[in-house]
């Protein structure tokens, strides 16, 4: 069965979608079946990979509302191994519509059901709220990859996040790991940025990811041309160590099973 594992933080702007748009492609690039799904109504992970212009009636919005099979809405990327579920702007609509629908919180994980043999991996990209749809994400996942950013306020909102895992833990999903801490946007010029990446390794230790995503203009740059990083830019900072992480992801797999 393949591993499903959700991108998440309610702050915004943390590196979320450059995190899932790029661990998938290193994944699709190394010839693992793999799963990227836009669970943002923003689309910033459909348009990063160059896909907003796709049938826009193949959307995880379709899948969630069970207006089409979920394996009818997969959409082709540049890698013969990856495959994406686009997001349109139908689901900024969801999370009223889903309101008077119970349950509300496994109608991903039941879709997903359908494919979940289909991948090895299968990589969610979270809005930058816990609402209905970030946690639909959390109950279909096995783990979750929390961004944080370098910054002052870095550890501000990580309690809210975690008190949603736990309760998600205590109720719909007990098996939820946490896959790891992603310490993204570091600015090695500032000590702030790398004061704030050793408090949270003290804080977290073990749960932190060993790679270190720096700030790189090249991976903001990306998006506009709907290319991952190692398609625009395979020699920079960036390109090498979101491959660096993929590893680490690969790794973690590795461990459980052995
Ligand atoms: P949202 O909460 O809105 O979904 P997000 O958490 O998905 O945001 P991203 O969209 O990945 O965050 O990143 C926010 C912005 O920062 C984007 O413009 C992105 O291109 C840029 N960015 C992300 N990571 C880096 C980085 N390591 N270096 C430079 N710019 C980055
Ligand atoms: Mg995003």
């Amino acid at each position: 069965m393949g591993k499903v594992i959700a991108v998440a933080n309610q702050k915004g702007g943390v590196g979320k979608t450059t995190t899932s748009i790029n661990v998938s492609a290193c994944l699709g690039e190394k010839g693992i079946s793999t799963l990227l799904i836009d669970l943002d109504p923003q689309g910033n992970a459909t348009s990063g990979l160059g896909l907003n212009h796709a049938d826009a009636t193949k959307s995880i919005y379709r899948a969630i509302l069970g207006r089409k099979k979920i394996s009818e809405v997969l959409v082709d990327s540049m890698f013969p191994t990856l495959k994406v579920i686009p997001s349109t702007n139908e689901l900024f609509g969801a999370e009223v519509e889903l309101m008077d629908v119970s349950p509300r919180e496994s109608l991903l994980r039941n879709c997903l059901q359908e494919i979940r043999d289909s991948f090895e991996f299968i990589i969610i990209d979270c809005p930058p709220s816990l609402g209905v749809l970030t946690v639909n994400a959390l109950c279909a996942s096995d783990s979750v990859l929390i961004p944080l950013q370098c910054e002052y306020y870095a550890l501000e909102g990580m309690a809210q996040i975690f008190t949603t895992i736990r309760k998600i833990r205590e109720t719909i999903n007990p098996d939820l790991e946490i896959e790891g801490i992603l310490l993204t946007m570091q600015d090695v010029r500032t000590n702030l940025s790398l004061e704030v990446c050793e408090n949270v390794r003290e804080k977290f230790g073990e749960k932190v990811f060993k790679t270190v995503i720096p700030r790189n203009v090249r991976l903001s740059e990306a998006p506009s041309f709907g290319k991952p990083i190692i398609l625009y830019d395979k020699n920079s900072k960036g390109a090498e160590t979101y491959k660096q992480l993929t590893e680490e992801i690969i790794n973690n797999e590795k461990e459980i099973i052995r």
